[in-house]
């Protein structure tokens, strides 16, 4: 499909940062963003990438009452040599189809996708940072616009692309973040969503976020929705427990995102020597290992921190650190490792990279 670019007036322009350790994550966002739209009986028209604007919609649309809408998040980074390299987009494309089947929106095809990216990011590569560990944020989203007040699947939908320049996640170092364990609410049941990125999911898990940050948490850690005994995933990062060169993950069996950054780490893991097992673990045996020492790391994956070392798990009130509570050799080797490929500074055996 031809993608076509309206002007950007100058007055439309927004001045550009001027301060890279000033970004901080999502406030910020360029120029111009990329929308198509999907109406029923046409498929997919209209693709256009045009001056980033709010949207005017009807009160009544289905989006705004019954949360029919997905999204996605990857980056794009500048490299030394003034290149651009997306990381892995196609799983995100795939990912975006697979929460779309789910909330029974159309299918987005995989080159349009890709092609309403790519073209966006480069008229807009202006906008990405530089500096270690900053990157553009690419924040793909689908929405239901059919004004209508009936609970059905949306005859008219939205698909857009925003950019976002973002700031080094760990601006202070790669500082371990402390999780505590939710036992109360749930994030996902089989059956449910758990495996699509749906706002929804989004929306129900505040509430245990903010009762976290109130003790002193920073995320949430969820368990199985039936039983609360089984480890599941963090807020917006996939979860992984060392035993020594060992990491343990909870499987993909439906309640769980299936991460970009997870799938990386464990295939990354062979490569490195480390051996992954995918399975079920009770949080009584994860908490009995931390007291133990037989869990030496911890660590959580996700496109915004890339690894996030975790060194403190608070579960029924009992708060332990993990290892020496400080970043292990391993979660530290995942994320030197990861973020070179993504940079340009480890060569990428994996075909992960796709230059612009
Ligand atoms: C996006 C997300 C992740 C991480 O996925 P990546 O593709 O690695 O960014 C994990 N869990 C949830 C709930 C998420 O929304």
């Amino acid at each position: 499909m031809e993608i076509r670019v309206l002007p950007l007036p100058q007055e439309k322009m927004k001045a550009k940062f001027s301060d890279e350790s000033q970004l901080g994550f999502g406030k910020l966002f360029t120029d111009r963003m990329f929308i198509a739209e999907w109406k029923v009986g046409q498929g997919w028209v209209d693709a256009r990438i045009e001056p980033y604007a709010p949207f005017s919609l009807d009160p009544a649309c289905l989006v705004l009452h019954y949360a029919q809408e997905i999204f996605e998040g990857l980056k794009a980074y500048k490299w030394q040599d003034g290149s651009i390299a997306l990381f892995r987009p196609e799983m995100n494309a795939r990912r975006f189809n697979h929460s779309a089947d789910r909330m029974c929106m159309p299918e987005v095809p995989e080159d349009l996708f890709l092609k309403g990216i790519e073209e966006l990011v480069r008229l807009e590569s202006d906008w990405i940072p530089t500096s270690a560990g900053t990157s553009l944020y690419i924040r793909p989203t689908m929405i239901a616009v059919e004004p209508v007040l009936g609970v059905k699947p949306s005859d008219h939908y939205y698909f857009y692309v925003i950019l976002s320049p973002v700031g080094a996640y760990y601006a202070s170092g790669f500082n371990p973040v402390k999780i505590m364990v939710e036992d109360r609410y749930v994030r996902a049941v089989p059956g449910g969503t758990g495996e699509a990125k749906t706002g929804g999911n989004y929306a129900s898990s505040l509430k245990a976020g903010l009762e976290a940050k109130k003790k002193g948490f920073d995320q949430v850690l969820w368990l199985d929705g039936i039983e609360r005994r089984y480890i599941e995933e963090v807020g917006a990062m996939n979860m992984f427990f060392a035993y020594g060169n060992t990491i343990v993950t909870a499987p993909l069996e439906g309640t769980i995102l299936n991460g970009v950054t997870r799938n990386s780490v464990v295939t990354l893991a062979s490569e490195l020597g480390f051996k992954v097992e995918e399975r079920k673990v009770e949080i009584d045996t994860i908490m009995a290992d931390i007291g133990s020492g037989k869990i030496t790391e911890a660590f959580g994956s996700g496109t915004a921190a890339v690894i996030s070392s975790v060194g403190a798990l608070c579960y029924k009130d009992q708060t332990l650190s993990i290892g020496n509570g400080g970043v292990g050799t391993l979660t530290q080797k995942f994320y030197d490792t990861l973020t070179g490929i993504q940079t340009g500074h480890i060569s990428d055996k994996f075909g992960w990279v796709r230059k612009l």
